[in-house]
């Protein structure tokens, strides 16, 4: 068994393909030290990523600005993070460009010089994995996802249908150019797996767990042990309204994620957007109010035959209305939990 083997145990079903090889890959800090030095391959940004640590651990964050992905935040609307342990940093998602992920990356080198070992992706959708690039192209780092990330590239159903990458890779590549051009491309996982991953590094456990299909197929939380803190994703996303108008969006799944981050008892939660919250009872309670309130309202209308633009507004928002993100996905919120209450009474 070789090393990296040894400090990996799987619980889940199905292994990937790729993982042979992944764990064929070597790890050598000098290779990243050297491969960082060269000049920035990518469009250069002017946000600032400024690196938070979270006390009294060997956990760091990022977090993006609450807005939707444009011109004016250069896309840096998602947050990221990473843990260092004595043996190698493992990473838990890398923003919305391979520019901020390069940033990332040296803001990485600035804490520790250990090899980056693991990233993890939360979940594929565009606002957090064009940054896998440039841990792809200056690290070598293996790419862990969960095993339902094949959708995204090759749509629901094999063989028949085309995910949302490509279609997304050219929304971005207009929406977000300069950081988004003909060079970026959407980075697969090197290893996926099905429900449960345990990774020891040194004397840090870090436990994926999938949480999905919730916010999107592929939802992934990682739990920082002994740290206790808790990557969410999307899932939680706090003080901020949910993005959860897509089709693949499961609101049941996404309760019970919301559940299981309560059982676990996190001292910390790193949310997908929004602030990270040291009361995960009080940020996950958001999300989970905002969800209740979408299902309440929107189940009373279709067993009251009101259609959908009346029931909108004669909803009370006030509560949500000045948070970031509710002109962009309220309605569409609504009107997908709508859709689904509909389809309910049909089954
Ligand atoms: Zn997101």
């Amino acid at each position: 068994m070789n090393k990296l083997s040894a400090g990996i145990r799987r619980t889940g079903l199905g292994l990937f393909a790729g993982a042979a090889m992944a764990f064929a890959a070597p790890y050598a800090a000098a290779n990243d030290a050297a491969r960082d030095a060269a000049t920035t391959p990518y469009a250069p940004i002017h946000v600032p990523v400024q690196v938070q640590h979270v006390p009294d651990s060997n956990v760091y964050y990022v977090l993006g600005l609450a807005a939707v992905p444009g011109q004016d935040n250069e896309g840096f609307t998602s947050n990221a993070g990473f843990v260092v342990t004595n043996d190698g940093v493992v990473v838990y998602d890398t923003l919305g460009t391979p520019s901020l992920g390069y940033a990332l990356l040296k803001k990485i080198r600035e804490v520790t010089d250990q090899p980056i070992k693991y990233v993890i992706v939360g979940h594929y959708h565009a606002d957090h994995i064009y940054g896998l690039q440039a841990f792809k192209d200056h690290t070598d780092a293996v790419i862990i996802a969960q095993a339902k990330a094949s959708e995204y590239f090759h749509g629901s159903q094999a063989g028949l249908q085309q995910g949302p990458a490509q279609i997304r890779l050219q929304q971005r590549r207009e929406a977000l150019a300069p950081w988004v051009d003909d060079n970026t491309r959407v980075v697969k996982p090197d290893v996926t797996f099905e429900q449960q991953l345990d990774i020891r590094l040194g004397d840090t456990r870090l436990s994926l767990s999938y949480v999905g299909p919730a916010h999107s197929p592929s939802d992934v939380m990682m739990m920082v042990h002994p740290a206790n803190v808790l990557f969410a994703g999307d899932i939680m996303q706090n003080k901020r309204i949910p993005v959860m108008f897509g089709s693949e969006v499961d609101t049941g799944n996404w309760l019970k994620g919301l559940e299981k981050v309560l059982d676990m008892q996190p001292r910390f939660v790193i949310g997908g957007h929004g602030t990270p919250a040291d009361d995960p009872t009080a940020a996950v309670k958001f999300t989970h109010d905002y969800i209740e309130y979408l299902q309440t309202t929107m189940s009373d209308a279709v067993d009251n035959w009101v259609d959908f633009e009346q029931a909108y507004a004669q909803t009370d928002w006030s509560q949500y209305e000045d948070l970031p993100a509710f002109e962009e996905a309220n309605k569409k919120n609504a009107y997908r939990t709508y859709l689904n209450m509909e389809q309910q009474q049909f089954e």
